[in-house]
């Protein structure tokens, strides 16, 4: 995990006050989760951790593209995302978690937030995603294959074949 140190936070050493920081997230940083779904993007993430005496504050502005899969022609695309997260940091007696509050031992000197950064990039991909959400047109080679097989992700309107064409077939058939 030594790819993720950078993420370190020197929280004991830092001045009350906020400070912010820069991250840029990649290829190196997904490969740190095995389990990840997501294996490549370019996420630009801004932290401003806000130390005050007996909490802290972390901020998460998270903006760029993963690289996945449109769920509609099966093509790679470049999905954008966007998303404002907010962790509160308190102390307690043991290190635990509940919603939007991490507990940590008073004193502790390092607060590692990959796993939070990791956890609100994969929030922040919806469960359905296509090239729509990138304002793209999907593969039409893929397009033109599912009409073909009559797959169709959504039915739109008044697409289905009318009784003419119905009809049709049944005269040419005589
Ligand atoms: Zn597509």
């Amino acid at each position: 995990m030594d790819a993720l140190e950078h993420y370190s936070i020197p929280v004991s050493g830092l001045q009350n006050g906020p400070h912010e920081y820069d991250f840029d997230v990649d290829r190196t940083f997904f490969e740190c989760f095995p389990e990840s779904p997501i294996k490549d993007g370019k996420v630009a993430v801004h932290f401003i951790f806000d130390k005050r005496p007996d909490m802290y504050t972390m901020s998460f502005e998270i903006q760029g593209t993963v690289h996945t899969t449109c769920d509609r022609c099966l093509e790679a695309f470049d999905l954008p995302i966007e998303d404002e997260e907010i962790l509160i940091v308190k102390f307690d007696e043991k290190e635990w978690e509940e919603a939007d509050i991490i507990y940590i031992l008073k004193g502790t000197e390092k607060l590692n937030v990959a796993k939070y950064i990791y956890e609100f990039i994969n929030l922040a991909v919806p469960i359905a995603k296509t090239h729509d959400d990138a304002d793209e047109e999907c593969d039409p080679e893929m397009m033109k294959f599912l009409k073909a097989n009559q797959i169709e992700d959504v039915p739109e309107e008044g697409s289905s074949t009318s009784i003419w064409d119905a009809l049709k077939g049944l005269q040419n058939d005589n």
